[in-house]
């Protein structure tokens, strides 16, 4: 059993717009079409949240990793 499947941790200087989804995680585009990308997780108290990012249609092919 690996953890192959869990999302990968986020970028720590990742801004908050592209965690929320609102613009392209690896470039900040938020003025194409944005498309879900998977999910990244961040550390919080406790554990980790989970983030649905998007990407733009440069990046649409990409995945965290
Ligand atoms: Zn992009």
């Amino acid at each position: 059993m690996t953890q192959s499947t869990a999302p990968p941790p986020a970028d720590p200087n990742v801004s908050i717009a592209r965690l929320h989804g609102e613009a392209c995680y690896w470039c900040g585009s938020a003025h194409s079409t944005l498309t879900p990308a998977g999910s990244v997780t961040t550390p919080v108290g406790g554990g980790q949240r989970l983030w649905f990012i998007v990407a733009c249609e440069w990046h649409s092919k990409r995945r965290p990793r």
